[in-house]
């Protein structure tokens, strides 16, 4: 199939690879020298403007920060639409947002174009090993179509419900995946102050029940190990809790937890800044406590 990949960003780069080594792949990125790195590691066309990467394309594959990113793709005689003809499919991966994908699906439609929503989730290891979790939004027809497609670098690939519904599943849950962050920072920062080694309290922790991905995860390779690598920024982490809190509201259902928890992140963007990593709060939550979580 020849497929069309715009969004060579952290995680967009790695599944990306995956496309190339299945199918005949062209890619766009708004910093164009990526793209000419990555279309020269891996065999690939490149495109200077979206059009070029759509015309031609049997699917389109979209992998930006947010679903106004990808609007803003769509316009203009160098946009996705000048390119795309009827009948192709539009898979945009970017961990949107339902409403604005619902807006962009009613754009595309009278255009016989397929659009569908399948941000995914396992970072950016799960997208290098092609172990992600993609959650799809869209008809039963459209999602039968993306199947193969998002297979290429997922692992497990689930049909949530209509268009929004991915982006719905995906961001409820990123934003437990931060309430994950400050609980398990803050009990260990606690136990850590009383003295208890940190390495222990994780090893505990991981043998009883209030274990999570947090604790026997990300704290144990990125925190404990003081590594610290930037493979998700906070900026999306935060944008994820504020789609959530937004879809919350738009459900009727208060959600105490998870609004406070999206309004943390917010404060820690702020104090941090838009490179930060998402694991970065818990570095805030040992400077206020004044002590290191390490073992
Ligand atoms: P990055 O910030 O690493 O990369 C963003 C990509 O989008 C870059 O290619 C960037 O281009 C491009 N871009 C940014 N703004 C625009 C714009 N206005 N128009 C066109 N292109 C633009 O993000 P990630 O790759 O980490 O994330 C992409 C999506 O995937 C996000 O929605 C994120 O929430 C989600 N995600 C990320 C995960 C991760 O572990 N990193 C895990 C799961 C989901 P340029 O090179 O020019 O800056």
């Amino acid at each position: 199939m020849r497929i069309a990949f715009l969004g060579l960003g952290a995680i967009g780069t790695p599944m990306a690879v995956h496309v190339a080594r299945q199918h005949e792949l062209t890619v766009w990125n708004r910093t164009g020298a990526k793209a000419t790195a990555f279309a020269a590691a891996h065999s690939c066309r490149v495109a200077a403007t979206p059009r070029e990467a759509a015309a031609g394309a049997d699917v389109v594959i979209t992998c930006l920060p947010t679903s106004g990113d990808v609007a803003g793709l769509l316009d203009g005689p160098d946009g996705l639409l000048a390119g795309m003809g009827r009948g192709g499919l539009f898979l945009d991966c970017t961990s949107g947002d339902p409403e604005t994908t619902r807006k962009i699906g009613a754009r595309l439609a009278p255009l016989g174009i397929d659009f569908a929503d399948a941000p995914v989730s396992g970072g950016t290891n799960g997208a290098e090993a092609g172990t992600l979790t993609v959650m799809v939004g869209g008809t039963d027809a459209q999602f039968q179509r993306a199947r193969p497609v998002l297979e290429c670098f997922g692992r497990r690939v689930e049909h949530m419900g209509p268009l929004g519904a991915g982006h719905a599943m995906k961001a409820v849950n990123n934003i437990l995946l931060a309430v994950n962050l400050f609980a398990v920072g803050e009990g260990l920062a606690a136990l850590a102050k009383s003295g208890i080694s940190a390495r222990k309290a994780v090893e505990v922790l991981n043998a009883s029940s209030g274990r999570s991905f947090v604790s026997e995860t990300l704290v144990p390779e990125r925190v404990l190990s003081r590594l610290w690598p930037v493979t998700f920024r906070l900026a999306l982490l935060d944008k994820d809790a504020r789609i959530a809190a937004g879809f919350l509201d738009a459900q009727g259902v208060a959600g105490p937890v998870l609004h406070l928890t999206s309004a943390l992140l917010g404060q820690a963007r702020a104090a941090l800044g838009e490179d930060a990593d998402y694991l970065a709060p818990i570095q805030l939550i040992e400077r206020e406590a004044g002590v290191e979580l390490r073992g």
